[in-house]
C-alpha cells in the first residue's frame, strides 16, 4: 500500500515504474492530502493507471459526532477489516486516537477491542491513514496541519505490532510528511517488557503510557492476562530504562473498577510502587462495556482517589470523559457495526 512508503521509498517506487522523479513528490503530497485518485489533477491518467492497485482506498462506514465535539469514525479497509479512530478537541489543538490492530489478542477483561480476538495487524500506512483522514476533514494540509497530537490508544496493542507501529511513528514524525513531533505522540501499552526496551534502544522518544490498572500481580492477573507473562516490577524497570534514555515522564493509566481496584489499601499500594518516579497516574472511571459485567467507579470516587494519591506524593489526574455518548471506549463502535466479522 502506497501510504506505507516514505518519500525516499516512493522515489524508488516511481523510478521502478519508469517515471520521472518529480512524480514521487507529487504523489507523496497527494497521499498526505488524502486525495482520492480521481481528485489528483496534476498526475497523468497513464501514471494513475500504473499505481491504482497500490493506491489507498477506504470507506468510512460510520461517523459519529458527540455533543462535546469529539468525533469517532469506523474506517473499513479493502479486506473488510474495520477499525475505529477518534478525534478529540483540546484547547491547544486536535488529537487523533488511532487503532494499531484489527481486534486485539491481549484479552483484558474490561476491553471491547479484544472480544473477538486479533484479526490482523494494521500496516504503517493504515495507521497513518487515520491521522490523514482527520487532518483532511479539518481542512489541514502539509504546511498547516490541524492535527497536533496523536495517541496510540485505539483498538489493538501497539507493541504487539512493533515493526508497523514504529514505521508509522517514523512516517508521521518525518519532516517530509505531516511532521508531528514524537513529543506530541503517546504510545499506550499493556506492558510488553522486551518491546519497551527495544523502543528506547531504537531511539524513539514518544510518551510511554502503561496500562497498569492494578498495583500487584495477583490482582492484575484477574483483569489482564498479560500479567501472567510480565511482572509489574519488570515493567517498572523497563519504564525506568525508557525514562533514562528519553527523559520523558512515564504515564500510568489506571481504570477505576468498582469492587476491584479502588479500595484504600490498593491505592496506597499503588502509591508505594510508584513513589519517587517521574510519572503521572491517569485515573479513568471504567467505561462499562455491555458484554462485560464490570462497573466503573463514579467520578466523585475518582476525584477522591486522585486526592489520596496526590497526598501520598504521586502526580495524578482524572481523565476528562469525552465522547461517552458516541461509544468512546475502545472497540465499542466497531463491535456494534461489524458484529463478529470485522
Ligand atoms: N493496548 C493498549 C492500548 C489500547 S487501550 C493498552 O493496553 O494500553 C487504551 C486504554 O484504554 C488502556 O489503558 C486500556 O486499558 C483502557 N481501556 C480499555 N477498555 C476500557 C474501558 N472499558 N474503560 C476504561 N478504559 C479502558
Amino acid at each position: 500500500m502506497i501510504l506505507d512508503l516514505s518519500l525516499p521509498e516512493m522515489e524508488e517506487y516511481v523510478k521502478n515504474l519508469g517515471e520521472p522523479k518529480f512524480r514521487a513528490k507529487q504523489l507523496f503530497e497527494a497521499c498526505y492530502l488524502f486525495k482520492n485518485l480521481d481528485e489528483i489533477s496534476n498526475l497523468p491518467k497513464s501514471f494513475k493507471e500504473k499505481i491504482k492497485d497500490e493506491y489507498f482506498s477506504y470507506e468510512i462506514v460510520a461517523h459519529l459526532k458527540s455533543k462535546d465535539e469529539t468525533e469517532k469514525i469506523a474506517i473499513k479497509f479493502p479486506d473488510g477489516s474495520i477499525v475505529e479512530s477518534v478525534l478529540l478537541k483540546y484547547k491547544y489543538g486536535y488529537t487523533v486516537c488511532v487503532s494499531t490492530q484489527v481486534g486485539c489478542r491481549m484479552g483484558c477483561k474490561f476491553c471491547a477491542s479484544t472480544l473477538n480476538g486479533l484479526k490482523r495487524n494494521l500496516s504503517a500506512g493504515e495507521i497513518l491513514a487515520q491521522v490523514l483522514y482527520f487532518n483532511k476533514i479539518l481542512g489541514g494540509n502539509l504546511k498547516e496541519r490541524k492535527v497536533t497530537n496523536i495517541v496510540l490508544m485505539g483498538c489493538g496493542e501497539p507493541l504487539d505490532n512493533y515493526e508497523n507501529v514504529t514505521k508509522f511513528l517514523r512516517l508521521v514524525s518525518s519532516e517530509d510528511g505531516i511532521n508531528i513531533s514524537q513529543r506530541n505522540i503517546s504510545l499506550s501499552t499493556c506492558g510488553i517488557v522486551p518491546q519497551i526496551y527495544k523502543l528506547a534502544d531504537d531511539g524513539f522518544s514518544v510518551t510511554l503510557t502503561i496500562s497498569l490498572h492494578a498495583p500487584n500481580d495477583e490482582l492484575r492477573k484477574t483483569i489482564m492476562p498479560i500479567a501472567n507473562v510480565y511482572k509489574i516490577q519488570d515493567i517498572l524497570k523497563a519504564c525506568d530504562y525508557y525514562f533514562s534514555k528519553t527523559g520523558r515522564r512515564i504515564c500510568f493509566e489506571y481504570s477505576l473498577i468498582s469492587n476491584v481496584n479502588v479500595k484504600d489499601e490498593i491505592i496506597e499500594q499503588l502509591a508505594d510502587i510508584l513513589k519517587g518516579k517521574t510519572c503521572l497516574v491517569n485515573l479513568i472511571p471504567l467505561n462499562s462495556v455491555k458484554e462485560k459485567n464490570l462497573v466503573g467507579a463514579t467520578r466523585k470516587n475518582a476525584y477522591q482517589i486522585c486526592e489520596k494519591l496526590t497526598k501520598l506524593g504521586i502526580n495524578a489526574t482524572v481523565r476528562r470523559t469525552m465522547g461517552e455518548d458516541i461509544e468512546g471506549a475502545c472497540g465499542q463502535l466497531r463491535n456494534r457495526i461489524g458484529g463478529e466479522n470485522v
